[in-house]
């Protein structure tokens, strides 16, 4: 049986500039995900660093860091059966040219960068990123 899990979600700078968020929540609904937390933020660049703390050491870091910043974006946690794995195949690959049909990132994603939407990529990771951005208190189910 699938287990009910939470994951962390951001709506990125380039979707929220194109007023997606509607469009994009509707896809986690009508996928099985209930969106249990919101709320709109524009990240400092304190925060999207240690956001993105894992990739410091990636080519990109430094562009991601100013790209996160450049506008504001929606965190919201996930809760659904398998919501972890069920999300990241809602969002479809991290570049649009490998993303299959009917998934966030190919019909909306600007490019390898400007990918619309975050997903946490494992169980332990999506508890973490979900306590970064929200109290227990937030969060009510
Ligand atoms: P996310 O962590 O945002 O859910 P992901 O797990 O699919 O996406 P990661 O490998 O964790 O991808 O990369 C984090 C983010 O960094 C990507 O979503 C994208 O915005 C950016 N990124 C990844 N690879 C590149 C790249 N080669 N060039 C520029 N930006 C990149
Ligand atoms: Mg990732």
């Amino acid at each position: 049986m699938a287990a009910k899990e939470r994951t962390l979600s951001i709506i990125k700078p380039d979707a929220t500039r194109r007023n997606l968020t509607g469009k994009i929540n509707a896809r986690f609904e009508d996928n099985g995900l209930r969106i249990i937390a919101q709320k709109r933020l524009w990240l400092t660049e304190e925060q999207a660093k240690k956001f993105y703390d894992v990739h410091k050491d990636r080519p990109f870091y430094g562009e991601l860091v100013n790209f996160m910043i450049s506008g504001p974006v929606v965190v919201q946690v996930l809760e659904g059966d398998d919501a972890v794995a069920l999300n990241r195949k809602v969002m479809g690959a991290t570049n649009l040219a490998n993303a299959d049909e009917g998934t966030i990132r190919k019909d909306f994603a600007e490019s390898i960068e400007a990918n619309s939407v975050h997903g946490s990529d494992s169980l332990d990771n999506a508890a973490r990123e979900i306590r970064f951005f929200f109290s227990e208190t937030e969060v009510v189910g």
